[in-house]
C-alpha cells in the first residue's frame, strides 16, 4: 500500500459545498430528521460527495452527515464495501 499524505486524504475540502455553510447543521442529533435531510440535499448536489463518503468510512467518522449518509448508513455501506472486497479477492 502506498503511504497517503494527510493533504491528499482531505484535499476535496476545498470543494465541499458545506465549507463556508453556517445555516445547515451536518452534525444533527439523530432524532433530527429536518436537519439531516437539509443536510443531505445538501450533499446531493455537491461536486466532492464521493470522496467526503469515502473519507468518513476510512477514518470512520461516527458523527455527522458525511457524502450525505448518516452514521448508521456509513456503518452499512462500510460493511456491504468489506463484503464486496472479500467477493473479489
Ligand atoms: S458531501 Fe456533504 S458533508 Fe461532504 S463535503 Fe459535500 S456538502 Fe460537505
Amino acid at each position: 500500500m502506498i503511504p497517503v499524505e494527510p493533504d491528499e486524504l482531505t484535499s476535496w475540502r476545498e470543494e465541499a459545498l458545506c465549507r463556508d455553510l453556517t445555516e445547515v447543521d451536518f452534525f444533527p442529533t439523530p432524532e433530527d430528521t429536518v436537519a439531516i435531510n437539509q443536510a443531505k440535499e445538501v450533499c446531493a448536489s455537491c461536486p466532492v460527495a464521493r470522496a467526503c463518503l469515502e473519507y468518513a468510512i476510512e477514518t470512520r467518522q461516527f458523527e455527522g452527515i458525511w457524502g450525505g449518509h448518516t452514521p448508521k448508513e456509513r456503518v452499512k455501506l462500510r460493511r456491504l464495501w468489506q463484503e464486496e472486497i472479500r467477493r473479489a479477492s
